[in-house]
């Protein structure tokens, strides 16, 4: 099973792109921040305790973040591969993925598609998405900007051990959607063939 994960900060695109790719690929799409949404719609026990942190802007803790993963996962032991968008975004997060992976013989992170883009652009994208998206989180300044310092406080550096070297491919997140598309779908090929 092949392991994807599209990593970047907040409204870089990664939702969008994990979408075009899963459905190329047939590939299995895990949104940590879909799922929780989804909880929160539910009302569930996970979905309360997690829409606080999720208004703030702020990560929802690891224990109850790495659960929620490791219970996803075990839904698709029979997928080509799954693509992580949002997830890790801590180096606990990582390790857990790891293990979780090795504990049922799943394979390995094979890739880290990492988005680069200018501040400005993501802080415009995100409130435009939230005039369509009524996604609570994204229609106020304050809470987006709390959700890109987060990133860059605690997410952005969680890769920077040197096993990561070579899996890691940076990607220009200003490009067009379909630039950006094209070139994740080619790096996906070589890895298959
Ligand atoms: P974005 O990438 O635009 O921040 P997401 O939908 O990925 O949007 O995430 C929304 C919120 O869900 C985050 O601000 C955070 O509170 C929570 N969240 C999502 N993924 C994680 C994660 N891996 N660890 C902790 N919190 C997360």
């Amino acid at each position: 099973m092949i392991h994807i994960i599209l990593f970047g900060p907040p409204g870089c695109g990664k939702g969008t792109q994990a979408k075009i790719i899963s459905n190329k690929f047939g590939f299995i799409h895990l949104s940590t921040g879909m799922i929780f949404r989804d909880h929160i719609t539910k009302k569930t026990s996970l979905g309360k305790l997690a829409s606080y942190y999720i208004n703030k802007g702020i990560l929802v803790p690891d224990g109850i973040t790495t659960n929620m993963l490791n219970v996803e996962i075990q839904k698709h032991f029979k997928a080509k591969g799954i693509i992580y968008d949002g997830y890790p975004r801590t180096k606990n997060q990582i390790s857990s993925l790891e293990e979780v992976l090795k504990k049922f013989f799943l394979g390995k992170i094979d890739i880290i598609f990492y988005f680069f883009i200018q501040k400005k652009l993501i802080i415009n994208r995100l409130l435009k998405r939230g005039k369509i998206s009524h996604r609570d989180d994204d229609t106020d300044i304050i809470t987006v900007q709390r959700r890109i310092k987060e990133y860059h406080k605690k997410t952005s550096l969680i890769w920077e051990n040197y096993k990561w070297k070579n899996r890691i491919i940076k990607l220009n997140a200003s490009l067009s959607v379909k630039k950006i598309s094209i070139f994740i779908e080619k790096k996906i090929l070589n890895l298959l063939y």
